[in-house]
């Protein structure tokens, strides 16, 4: 079967080294407030792109404002500082960003793999599996999605940093990718794509749930001839029942008033073990410094860990 392989050779890129220029970033949805598994993956990315002596970008993916709270934004701003979670250039916002997504739309429309669909993901499935076409033309007043149709025998193959060679065949395990709603609104997947390429990201370090989504990106990266950067991903915090922490379930906005011992937990968390003449500190500054010093690729744990909920505070 022809595959086409996405696979980049491994750079090991020595701290200080100029072989590179290292962009990270943490984008994170308006959704609500910062909470441990969302800083776990802002620490993630900020130590590693400073221990490669990179940048660190905030993007702040408002994209969605049905499932956007109000006041979010300005509060995961205000809690990343709180927690000397420092970024180096202007934020970007990507409701500024529809133009660029509308062009890049246009783009994959002349290539021919894009098309207009009504149908749910069920509906499509059973009607691709009986009919050569993806489904039947849309009437002009039916609200349609624009959808990117897959491509036979493309498999994505890339090397995770943390949990290694990862495979997708994008027909069959993806199908054909919404990439803008019937609601108008643009998909995370396509937005992700163009803002990663527009800000030069090399490294994109984020939580384990959305290692799926990777080979989907890399899927539109080489469609729009974009580079693909490096892609690692933590482990993310589940509570005792094994669910993700995540806004949708309600975890605990973090206290700046315990911002070093959110910080101190985090750390531990990606596998680093603070001295304990860290232990009482009250500057941020001091563990991310210490942190970044040993920030270990080795010692991060590959699997998804239950947060013991007295830390969650
Ligand atoms: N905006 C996404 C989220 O908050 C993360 C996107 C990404 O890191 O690629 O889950």
């Amino acid at each position: 079967m022809a595959s086409t392989q996405f696979n980049f050779m491994p750079v090991a890129i020595k701290p200080g080294s100029s072989a590179c220029h290292y962009v990270g970033r943490f984008a994170p949805s308006p959704t609500g407030p910062l909470h441990f598994g969302s800083l776990v993956s802002a620490v993630a990315s900020y130590l590693d792109a400073k221990a490669n002596k990179g940048e660190w970008l905030v993007r702040i993916e408002d994209i969605d404002p049905p499932r956007e709270s109000s006041g979010s934004s300005d509060k995961i701003l205000r809690q990343l500082q709180e927690h000397g979670l420092q970024w180096d250039r202007e934020v970007l916002y990507q409701s500024h960003r529809t133009e660029a997504y509308l062009s890049a739309l246009k783009t994959l429309k002349r290539s021919g793999l894009i098309f207009s669909c009504h149908c749910s993901r069920q509906q499509l499935k059973e009607y691709a599996a009986t009919h050569s076409y993806p489904c039947p033309p849309t009437s002009s007043s039916t609200l349609s999605s624009l959808r990117l149709l897959a491509e036979d025998n493309k498999i994505i193959i890339f090397d995770d940093i943390f949990q290694g060679q990862q495979r997708q065949s994008i027909k069959e395990e993806v199908g054909d990718m919404v990439l803008c709603r019937k609601d108008g609104l643009y998909a995370y997947q396509l937005a992700v794509v163009i803002d990663d390429c527009f800000q030069k990201i090399t490294h994109v370090i984020r939580g384990s749930d959305l290692l799926e989504s990777t080979p989907r990106q890399i899927y539109l990266q080489n469609l729009l001839k974009f580079p693909t950067p490096t892609y690692g991903h933590v482990p993310i915090a589940v509570d005792k029942e094994g669910r993700k922490l995540s806004k949708q379930n309600l975890a605990p906005s973090l206290g700046c008033q315990a911002a070093t011992k959110n910080l101190t937990n985090a750390i531990s968390w990606l596998g680093l073990s603070l001295p304990d003449k860290l232990s009482k500190t009250n500057h941020c500054d001091e563990l991310l410094a210490w942190a970044t010093a040993h920030w270990n690729h080795d010692k991060v744990p590959r699997m998804q860990q239950s947060q013991n909920p007295d830390n969650l505070k």
